[in-house]
């Protein structure tokens, strides 16, 4: 059982004796919280609302793991990767299924180089989220498909678009035996321009085990690799290992 469905049958509990008692205000307080509780669950992948939503590794040893999301990007992503075998430091690409049909031997040097490459859905579209359970599994298999011709193996961790989930996004994981992946540091990498900026957000949040979400696509290249050699210097400076996504979920 979920926390969703939890949460369901103790809204249905509440509401019939609401009911019972004719009393419409604690019907809509109940009726609202459960709409709160939902929406929430939909947009933060680490209140496991619908399913197993894996947003950290293991907690007793001072490991993360860095994630790059929507590339391949011919504009960044071989930059990036020169600059992670320099160092290094493996990591897990969720790459977008249509961005590897366009770069197939960029995702196939990622995977090469000792990387993971994930799936991060087909088309990347905003309305992934409304999909049906079909519809989904449609499109975790097109990425699969497209992904697995490129670089020769299929994923095996699935990140929804933008982070967002429903029981659908858990169920079509499942029917395609991909466990669903979040993160616990989202870097909002796209969004914060200053690199150093960037670094101090996820350095305020580092713990053991933390997942840290970053962006490989459609981002300044110089950018990228500026927050990336910071963000390991600064991972170095603390004590961290950076190990593989799969490693830290060990
Ligand atoms: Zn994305």
């Amino acid at each position: 059982m979920t926390r969703f469905h939890l949460i369901a049958i103790l809204s249905a509990i509440a509401s019939t004796i609401a009911l019972a008692l004719h009393r419409s205000i604690l019907l809509n307080a109940v009726v609202l919280a459960f709409l709160i509780a939902v929406g929430l669950g939909v947009a933060i992948p680490q209140m496991r609302l619908f399913g197993n939503f894996i947003c950290s590794g293991n907690r007793k040893k001072k490991q993360v793991a860095l994630t790059f999301d929507d590339g391949p990007d011919p504009r960044s992503t071989p930059q990036l990767l020169d600059l992670l075998r320099a160092e290094k430091i493996p990591a897990a690409f969720f790459c977008i299924g249509k961005h590897v049909e366009k770069n197939p031997e960029l995702a196939a040097r990622i995977l090469r180089e000792g990387h993971l490459v994930e799936n991060h859905s087909f088309a990347h579209s905003n309305f992934t989220n409304f999909y049906g359970r079909s519809r989904l599994k449609s499109e975790l298999q097109q990425a699969q498909s497209v992904i697995e011709k490129a670089v020769g193996c299929a994923p095996k961790f699935f990140r929804p678009p933008v982070g967002l989930s429903n029981p659908h996004t858990f169920r079509a994981a499942q029917d395609l035996k991909l466990e669903v992946v979040g993160w616990n540091i989202r870097s909002l990498d796209t969004v914060i321009a200053a690199p150093e900026k960037i670094v101090a957000r996820i350095r305020r949040g580092l713990q053991p085990g933390t997942i840290i979400l970053l962006h490989d696509g459609n981002i300044p290249v110089e950018k990228l690799l500026t927050t990336v050699k910071s963000l390991l210097d600064e991972l170095r400076r603390l004590g961290y290992e950076v190990v593989r996504l799969d490693e830290l979920l060990k």
